[in-house]
């Protein structure tokens, strides 16, 4: 792998302000081309615990300094992450195989959360509580609520490392991370900037490891650790929630989803259209907030499912270096199986293959884009998240039937709704039960907002205001006068 700054390069963990190497290494590769990139580390249960001594030892410390001297350091490793950027994205897409634009773009995003909690812990307020009892002066202070761990997934190897880390360091938390065993390269070159950038020893650690199980344990179990905080799959983030029980963790769950995009006959439909496209084929689909089931409203259904099969055929598939691509392979083998079973399931079920539906012979992990007519709410393809490039299309007729329709899920991460209606578009978006509805667009995350998601899709948000409080404690303080 070529890189203008090849320190970005990192095989071992970082543990402690240290490279250590692990007893063995697991190999990463890119999933375009099956090519090893590298051996990385492949850390254990020991390992993990080391990283939480170090994030425990570092904590007095860096909870001890003030918010604008920890906001100095971190607006250092922000810097540097967007100087570096072009290289960080490379690296996001050898590993993860997003289109190079989509990574460049995921790289400013996951740096954007660095700036702004290092902008926002200076604001760490608390009150004074008008008493109750005049021998009594009441009031509440913020602390940081302790040593942080951290399991992230795959699909945004750098973004949803900064979105956890940020307001954690910020708060004045030390840091565990266990990023996904498939792209643990860009956590390490994160590792390398914020040393660069001066964070102290052991206040930022990364493990990586293809026991996720064993080092999970320890980032859910272990007593020093105060908080946890997960993105990856509902099934997972129940098992990890019923671990942390044991020690009473406070919790942040990012999980899976199921969202519904809604195109009422009012709609534009350009509109309509090129938002079902950012939010169905970035990343190959492969985004928790991803477009799942597409109710269109039968008066516009046709026109709909045409403009959106010339666009969808317009895609450039290939690897994520090559100049115009729009969409890169899947992550791994198991993910094109799951997809192309969903979709022979619901062609079984009497759905119509209007584009794709089939695996492409660029390499072992492309599906190519795919559109899917007459879809039902029964079939697998609606009940489960594809998450994969399998755009599927249902018809509606009434407002009240739809909105029914698609909250009649355990999940409840984000929600799609166009109409030019203004008084339609307020009425869906207040009862669509999900923690995040946009309105005439496909895209929405930023730093400055909450994601997260209700029902089984979450716990927590991170983002704005919401996600700096996620590593606070409030405490209450009564004195005596
Ligand atoms: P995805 O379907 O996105 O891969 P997962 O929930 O399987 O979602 O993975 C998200 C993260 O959770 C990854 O870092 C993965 O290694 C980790 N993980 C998976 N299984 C476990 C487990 N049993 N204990 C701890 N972490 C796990």
């Amino acid at each position: 792998m070529k890189l203008a700054n090849p320190d970005l390069l990192k095989f071992q963990n970082y543990i402690d302000g240290a490279w250590r190497a692990a007893e063995r290494t697991m190999a990463v590769c890119d999933p375009a081309s099956g090519e090893l990139l590298g051996n990385v580390a492949d850390g254990t249960a020991a390992d993990a615990e080391a990283a939480v001594a170090a994030a425990t030892a570092a904590l007095p410390e860096w909870r001890r300094r003030t918010a604008g001297e920890r906001a100095a350091t971190l607006k250092r490793w922000y810097q540097l992450i967007v100087e570096n950027s072009e290289d960080l994205a490379r690296i996001l897409t050898l590993e993860q195989g997003k289109p190079l634009a989509e990574a460049q773009g995921e790289i400013l995003y996951g740096a954007s959360f660095i700036e702004w909690f290092a902008e926002e812990c200076r604001r760490a307020y608390g009150q004074t509580i008008p008493t109750h009892n005049p021998a009594m002066r009441l009031s509440t202070i913020r602390q940081p609520v302790g040593v942080v761990s951290c399991i992230t997934p795959w699909n945004f190897p750098n973004a949803m490392i900064t979105r956890k880390a940020a307001p954690a360091l910020a708060a004045g938390c030390t840091v565990v991370i266990k990023p996904a065993q498939e792209t643990p390269l860009s956590a390490l070159a994160l590792c390398q900037l914020a040393d660069e950038a001066g964070l102290p020893k052991g206040t930022l650690n990364v493990v990586t490891g293809s026991d996720a199980a064993g080092i999970g344990r320890v980032l859910t179990q272990d007593p020093r650790v105060a908080k946890f905080t997960f993105t990856g799959s509902t099934p997972v983030g129940k098992l990890l929630m019923a671990q942390c029980a044991s020690t009473v963790k406070k919790m942040s769950m990012e999980l899976g989803g199921n969202a519904p995009f809604i195109v009422f006959d009012d709609a534009d439909m350009d509109t309509a259209v090129k938002a079902c496209m950012a939010t169905k084929f970035r990343n190959a689909g492969q985004v928790c907030v991803a477009t799942n089931r597409i109710y269109v409203h039968q008066a516009v259904h046709d026109e709909f499912v045409e403009k959106l099969r010339s666009e969808v055929a317009a895609l450039k598939i290939g690897h994520g270096t090559e100049a115009g691509v729009n969409m890169g392979p899947m992550i791994f083998r198991r993910a094109v199986e799951r997809v192309q079973n969903l979709v022979q399931d619901a062609v079984a079920s009497g759905a119509r293959i209007e584009l794709g539906g089939e695996q492409l012979p660029n390499g072992e992990n492309y599906f190519a884009p795919t559109l899917l007519t007459g879809v039902t709410d029964a079939m697998r393809i609606a009940t489960e998240e594809n998450f994969g490039p399998v755009a599927a299309v249902q018809k509606f007729t009434d407002e009240a039937d739809v909105i029914r329709r698609a909250n009649a899920t355990p999940y409840g991460l984000a929600a799609y709704v166009m109409s030019e209606n203004i008084r339609r578009a307020n009425r869906v978006v207040e009862a669509l039960e999900y923690g995040m509805v946009a309105c005439n667009t496909g895209v929405f995350s930023t730093t400055v907002a909450p994601f997260g998601g209700n029902k089984e899709s979450g716990i927590g948000r991170e983002g704005g205001v919401e996600g700096m409080a996620e590593f606070y404690e409030t405490k209450y303080c009564c004195f005596g006068a």
